[in-house]
This record gives structure tokens, sequence and C-alpha cells, in this order.
């Protein structure tokens, strides 16, 4: 899967985000609040992600560096729970 796939994978997920109880999309955790708005916005994609992640995003940001979507575990999982 490249960069594009990735992303495009994402946000497909995103409009289904609200339906059910999913694991954080970037790190696969089952740690998202059930209510996705109470989780944190990514600063990558609108997708909601746990809030370790939101705060490793930020971390990221402060440094200057970005993990690719290919990384999230939503893109290497072909299994993701849909
Ligand atoms: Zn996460």
């Amino acid at each position: 899967m490249n960069e594009e796939e990735a992303r495009a994978k994402i946000l497909r997920f995103a409009k289904r985000q609200r339906e059910h109880n999913f694991p954080c999309p970037r790190c696969g955790e089952w740690k998202m609040n059930e209510d996705p708005a109470r989780n944190a916005l990514s600063r990558r994609i609108d997708v909601y992600v746990c809030d370790a992640c939101g705060l490793y995003e930020a971390l990221e940001d402060a440094i200057g560096e970005k993990q690719p979507f290919t990384s999230w575990d939503i893109a290497k999982r072909e299994n993701w729970p849909l």
C-alpha cells in the first residue's frame, strides 16, 4: 500500500468511525473513547485518533517530523475491523 492508498483507506474509515467503537487507526490500540468527538482529532487527516497518538503528533510537529500514513496501523493491517 502506498501513501495515497493509505490516506484513502483512512478517509474511508473516518466516514464510518462514528458507527461503532473502533481501535485507534494510528496505533491500533483499543483505547478510543466511545464518543469519537471525545478523542483527539489527528493533525494529519480528518479522523479521530487516541489521546496518546494526538500527543505524539503534536510532538512530531514540535520537532518537524511526520510519520507517513503507511506507518499507521490501519494501513498495515489487512483485517482492519470494519
Ligand atoms: Zn493511537
